[in-house]
């Protein structure tokens, strides 16, 4: 069957407002497909297991590093009490080289605190070197860290390289078939299109069906045989419901 093209008034109208809608839900099923292709690209999942990865990778260099400091800050305070009594040492030395008359009396006490103070700088040092070797596993795996850091940036670099130009080509795509659809929704009777759409919106993207057989290709119900036979006697460009998901049923063309 043929129908006469309507006359050219402003913009075109489409010559089977039906099949168009059909062809519109059809483009609209694509787009919704294209867009959930774009937001289920591999490279998006990839990238978001490497950022979690790499947060995971902080947290610990955190602690270790934290750990470092503690450390660090012990060294430091061992050094501060090894240079008080390496000071308090050369002090008390001066006053035995000087000691003269009465002061000689307290030499033995000079010496027996020189000899404290040359104890207490070993013990000080043995504690400096304990903190150091701590410090060396610490310094090892922080290296480790940082380099599986350096390496998991870079791949998330790449990947986001990759997941863009996956972007692009969909959003090209997604560009294409929205032209398209632009086109044929723009030729429908605007009452149609209305209801298509508010339809569209309220029944998770699918506003029009086929009715395929006895079947409504929207919810995939089937219709009493009574409603089907009142639908392919409807005369021809009349739009109907369906009873069960009330959605646009255009007849399936006779095969
Ligand atoms: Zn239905």
């Amino acid at each position: 069957m043929t129908a006469d093209p309507g006359p050219a008034a402003g913009r075109p109208v489409a010559a089977d407002p039906l099949a168009t809608l059909l062809r519109v839900q059809d483009l609209d099923t694509e787009l919704a497909q294209l867009e959930h292709r774009r937001s289920s690209l591999p490279e998006r999942a990839d990238l978001r297991a490497a950022a979690d990865r790499l947060r995971a990778l902080d947290t610990e260099m955190a602690a270790l590093d934290a750990e470092r400091q503690l450390l660090a800050d012990r060294q430091q305070e061992i050094e501060r009490q090894v240079g008080t009594v390496v000071a308090r040492r050369s002090a008390i030395e001066q006053r035995m080289y000087a000691a003269r008359g009465p002061e000689a009396r307290d030499l033995q006490a000079m010496a027996d605190e020189v000899a404290h103070l040359d104890r207490r700088r070993i013990e000080l040092e043995d504690q400096e070197l304990e903190v150091m070797e701590q410090q060396e596993p610490l310094e090892g795996a922080l290296a480790r860290l940082a380099g599986d850091r350096d390496a998991l940036a870079a791949a998330a670099v790449s990947l986001t390289t990759a997941l863009h130009a996956a972007e692009a080509v969909i959003d090209a795509e997604i560009a294409t078939v929205s032209a398209s659809r632009s086109i044929e929704a723009d030729t429908l009777p605007e009452s149609l299109r209305d209801r298509y759409e508010s339809l569209r919106a309220k029944l998770g993207g699918i506003g029009a069906a086929r009715l395929v057989g006895n079947r409504c290709s929207g919810c995939h119900l089937e219709l009493p045989s009574m409603e089907v036979d009142r639908i392919r006697h409807l005369p021809p460009g009349t739009v109907a419901t369906c009873e069960q998901c009330g959605r646009l049923l255009v007849r399936a063309p006779a095969p």
